[in-house]
C-alpha cells in the first residue's frame, strides 16, 4: 500500500522546489489528490499476476491464442512519466487456456508501477511462462513515452517497440511471422 503522508510530504517539497508557493489555492489539494491518485496508479505493486494467470481451462487442441491492442498506461522509472501505448500478447497451449481477460489484467499488473518498457514485455512474458505452462510466449509492446516527446530530443509520435519471445517462439520464424500478421491485421 502507498504511504499517503510521505507521498504528500514529497509533492510539498517538488512544488517548494520549483519554487511554487504550495499554500496558494490551486495547490492546496494537490499533495492529497496525488496521493490518492498513486494508489491507482502504482496499484500493481501490491498485485501478483499469479492470482489472474492461475484460473485456467483445458483445451484439446494447441492453436496459437493472440490477445492484441490491449491498451496500457504505464510510468517510466527514469523520469516518473507517463509511457503508453498497446501490448500484445500471444501464446501456444500445452493443454491449458486462461481467461481473455486474464492476459489484459496481467499487462496491468506490471504496467501499474514504475517501468521500462523492456522489462515489462519481459515480465509479461515470464508470468504467463511461469503460471500458465504454455509451449512458448510472445509479447509485443508499443508505447510512446512522455519522457521523449514532452522534453529532451521531443518527438511526438514516434513510438518505442519492444519484443519478447519464450519457448517455442524463440528463434522459431515462422511462429513469430505469424504473431506479427495477427497482430497486423
Ligand atoms: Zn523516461
Amino acid at each position: 500500500m502507498v504511504d499517503h503522508e510521505k507521498i504528500k510530504e514529497a509533492v510539498k517539497l517538488l512544488l517548494e522546489g520549483i519554487g511554487e508557493d504550495v499554500n496558494r489555492e490551486g495547490l492546496k489539494e494537490t499533495p492529497d489528490r496525488i496521493a490518492r491518485m498513486y494508489e491507482e496508479i502504482y496499484g500493481g505493486m501490491d498485485e501478483d499476476a499469479k492470482e489472474h494467470l492461475s484460473k485456467v481451462f483445458s483445451v484439446e487442441h494447441n492453436e496459437m491464442v493472440v490477445e492484441k491492442d490491449i491498451v496500457f498506461y504505464s510510468t517510466c522509472e527514469h523520469h516518473l512519466m507517463p509511457f503508453y501505448g498497446k501490448a500484445h500478447v500471444a501464446y501456444i497451449p500445452n493443454g491449458k487456456v486462461v481467461g481473455l481477460s486474464k492476459l489484459a489484467r496481467t499487462v496491468e499488473v506490471y504496467a501499474r508501477r514504475p517501468q521500462i518498457q523492456e522489462q515489462m514485455t519481459g515480465q509479461i512474458a515470464d508470468a504467463m511462462m511461469e503460471y500458465l505452462a504454455p509451449q512458448g510466449v510472445m509479447v509485443m509492446v508499443e508505447a510512446e513515452h512522455m519522457c521523449m516527446t514532452m522534453r529532451g530530443i521531443r518527438k511526438p509520435g514516434s513510438k518505442t517497440v519492444s519484443i519478447a519471445t519464450r519457448g517455442s517462439f524463440e528463434e522459431n520464424e515462422l511462429l513469430q511471422n505469424r504473431f506479427f500478421q495477427m497482430v497486423r491485421q
